[in-house]
């Protein structure tokens, strides 16, 4: 996945899990990534016919094909033609311009792709999908499980920024998880705490438009576009923290709130039972501000 990940766990059959933990990783990556050629998901979108789907690609196809359809499309995996040619995807940038763009826009759409007894039936050979915005999540939770089947009751599992938690840290307190501020750097070693969130037997993932990003002309071009306009979502939210019950549906509905923009995410966020949010924006003078959704307010420190 490119990333680094941090697995704590309460040891308490005093075991390492490290090669096992390794291993589920990569059976996920061969299903899932688009960065291993041989994948599941590559195969399909090389629209190779033999490929066998697996239960970890059904599961991320049918929460994508349900997060497409609660946000009325801002998420959407079949992008993958189109961040590609902006270059945030598994092929090189290519020179985009309108033209460009509107002749990709007929591949995208949930309506283009679908399961038919267990293959992926494409309404054009150009269908691909990018699971880049979900498929993070999905792996936490992947070994979240791992950690279930093992009787453990407290852990913290971290990839790439996305989190799950169970029960206590080592001192006996609800984990606690730090959000960045949206400092623009492409180095995660910059970082700077906005706030700091207390967990308890949920998922967080965060979205933002500060790190993956290019500058041309002047003007910014962050990694996460909008499906109606092939263009990267511009808006007032910098980043966008959703906690769910599970990693796959904070993933992508971090993702889809980053295309909605601050007002329609906050209005989002409190329709959809089992969703909260933390969302940093800029008001109209460029000064950060923060919104939480209701019932984790008391749950968040800001950091001065
Ligand atoms: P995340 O960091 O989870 O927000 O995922 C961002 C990545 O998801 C991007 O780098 C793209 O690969 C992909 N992506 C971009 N825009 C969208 C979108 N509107 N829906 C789904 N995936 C997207
Ligand atoms: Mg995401």
């Amino acid at each position: 996945q490119g990333t680094t990940y941090t697995v704590i766990y309460d040891n308490i059959h005093q075991q390492d899990y490290t090669t096992e933990i390794d291993s589920v990783l990569h059976t996920f990556d061969l299903s899932l990534s688009t960065y291993v050629p041989s994948s599941i998901i590559s195969r399909v979108n090389a629209n190779d016919t033999l490929v066998e789907l697996d239960d970890f690609f059904l599961a991320f196809f049918a929460k994508s094909k349900e997060v497409n359809e609660k946000t009325e499309g801002a998420f959407d995996i079949t992008l993958a033609p189109i961040v590609n040619a902006w270059g945030f995807g598994f092929t090189d940038k290519q020179k985009v311009d309108s033209i460009l763009i509107d002749s990709l826009l007929q591949y995208i759409g949930m309506d283009k792709v679908r399961l038919e007894n267990k293959q992926v039936v494409k309404k054009f050979p150009q269908v691909m999908l990018d699971g880049n915005a979900i498929a993070q999540g999905y792996s936490v939770d992947v070994i979240a499980a791992f950690l279930d089947k093992k009787g453990i009751a407290n852990y913290l599992v971290e990839i790439g920024g996305e989190i799950r938690a169970k029960g206590m840290n080592a001192k006996g307190e609800l984990w606690r998880i730090g959000v960045d501020k949206p400092i623009e750097s492409s180095d995660a070693s910059d970082r700077e705490l906005q706030a700091i969130v207390q967990i308890n037997n949920r998922s967080l993932a965060t979205s933002g438009n500060y790190r993956k990003f290019f500058k041309e002309n002047g003007q910014k071009y962050s990694h996460t576009i909008n499906p109606k306009t092939g263009f990267p979502a511009q808006s007032k939210l910098l980043s966008a923290t959703v906690i769910a019950k599970d990693c796959m549906s904070a993933d992508a509905y971090a993702t889809a709130c980053m295309v909605m923009g601050v007002e329609n995410s906050i209005a989002f966020i409190n329709e959809m039972p089992g969703l909260q949010a933390f969302f940093i924006f800029t008001d109209s003078e460029g000064n950060y501000k923060t919104y939480a959704s209701k019932d984790i307010e008391s749950f968040i420190t800001e950091i001065e």
